[in-house]
């Protein structure tokens, strides 16, 4: 049975010594015992965490990283949206793989082992479906593959260009279905591929119909929505409901565990309380929402399920996700620790990340994958730093990556910081964004 030895390891009851993982065949955790034996075991070249699972992800967007942020007249997440748009109309399924395998590699070098993939470009560049509806789709499945990360596939509906059945713009073309049209794909990638958990994502309130959103919804073990993330949508839900947007959501639909709110960005007290009750996850995307002028999740007032995710990766780094959530919360409400330390941040994010991809991860205990990252404990931020302290020094004493190595399913993808197919998907890569 394949093994690893660490002096020290991340467990779910907190930092423990001599700590032995154990694997099966398949890439689930049989044993993660402390104070044992390193016999037969490899051992770790440095301290052991859960490796970080990215909840939300448009993983074509990390080729326009960088593209979109002087726009003549001011730059808003609406003319953000324009170049975005702009970018969607020359992407083709080989480009999506490109990307995505590139970005993924790049996930994985950061520490993220996992990622819920937020699928909306499905049709061909006319708006027609693809002769194979899933191409695009197929495309994903095909990158994670390739690079090695855990996937969870998040299929979009996408019917409306606004609130009330506004029509779609040319720019949302590719985006649209209607949801028998949507269900079937679901339906068909499911079949074609029984390993990968595929959820349902509605795109947002303003993108599907209440009855669309219904119909989806209902019956799934797992379900993505955007809500909440700008103002203007919120004071259009109003307009159109009466109701602010996670209001509406809340009581429009069963919201409960199977959930991932992605951003509820903009809440009330109380809405922020009744979201926490349910079970939900809120996906906090803290540098996305930075990039984009978003506004601070109200992280003081809620007490709930919460990940992290890289959405439009501006940034592709959980250290830095965190850092940037715990910070804006600081800088909000002058005083430090709001969310918590490092330990505490990586644990709650691994937790709430590994509830919203629907999968066994984010915690070393039998049961769970084997997706693990081991630190570099010999980088200047890092030296001398043990337990409590040292996943305080990894998000907040440094820029340098603190990860060496990565396992998913107890296989390593990464060692000494460099991934087994980097040159070449890098290259293809190169090839896509010429
Ligand atoms: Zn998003």
């Amino acid at each position: 049975m394949p093994a690893l030895f660490a002096e020290t390891a991340l467990l779910p009851e907190g930092w423990a010594r001599d700590v032995r993982l154990e694997w099966d065949a398949s890439g689930y955790i049989t044993g993660a015992v402390p104070n044992a034996a390193p016999e037969g075991a490899e051992r770790a070249a440095g301290p052991v965490v859960p490796g970080m699972p990215n909840l939300h992800s448009h993983a074509f967007q990390r080729g326009m990283a960088g593209l979109a942020e002087t726009e003549e007249g001011g730059d808003s997440f609406w003319t953000w949206r324009r170049t975005m748009y702009r970018f969607v109309e020359r992407l083709d399924p080989e480009m999506l793989h490109a990307i995505a395998a590139q970005l993924y590699v790049e996930m994985l070098k950061a520490g993220y082992t996992a990622v819920a993939e937020f699928h909306y470009v499905h049709h061909d560049k006319d708006g027609q479906p693809y002769a194979d509806r899933e191409t695009m789709s197929e495309a994903i499945l095909a990158a994670a593959e390739e690079a090695g990360i855990g996937l969870t596939l998040l299929p979009v509906l996408y019917q409306t260009g606004g609130f009330a059945g506004a029509p779609p713009s040319e720019g949302q073309r590719r985006f649209i279905n209607r949801v028998d049209e949507f269900l079937a794909m679901v339906g068909e990638l499911r079949r074609r591929h029984p390993e990968i958990v595929i959820g349902v994502a509605p795109h947002s309130i303003r993108a599907v119909s209440p009855e669309g959103l219904k119909e989806v919804a209902t019956g799934q073990d797992l379900v993505h929505i955007h809500i909440a993330e700008q103002m203007r949508e919120v004071e259009e839900c109003l307009a159109w409901s009466g109701r602010r947007s996670v209001e509406w959501l809340l009581e429009t639909c069963e919201v409960d565990h199977r959930w991932c709110l992605v951003h509820a960005t903009h809440m009330t007290e109380a809405e922020t309380r009744a979201l926490a009750v349910t079970g939900a996850a809120a996906g906090l995307c803290p540098t996305t929402e930075a990039n984009l002028g978003d506004g601070f999740f109200p992280m003081a007032h809620y007490k709930g399920v919460w990940g992290i995710g890289s959405d439009s990766h501006v940034s592709v780094s959980p250290f830095e996700e965190l850092r940037w959530l715990e910070y804006g919360q600081r800088l909000l409400h002058r005083r430090r620790g709001v969310v918590g330390g490092g330990t505490a941040l990586w644990q709650a994010a691994a937790a709430g990340g590994a509830r919203a991809l629907g999968r066994p991860i984010g915690a070393l205990e039998p049961g769970r994958r084997a997706d693990f990252v081991v630190l570099r404990a010999d980088l200047p931020a890092l030296w001398g730093k043990r337990e409590g302290t040292l996943l305080d020094a990894a998000v907040f004493a440094g820029n340098r990556n603190p990860v060496r190595d990565v396992a998913v399913g107890g296989r390593f993808v990464v060692r000494e910081g460099r991934h087994e197919s980097e040159e070449r998907i890098f290259a293809a890569y190169k090839r896509s964004i010429a």
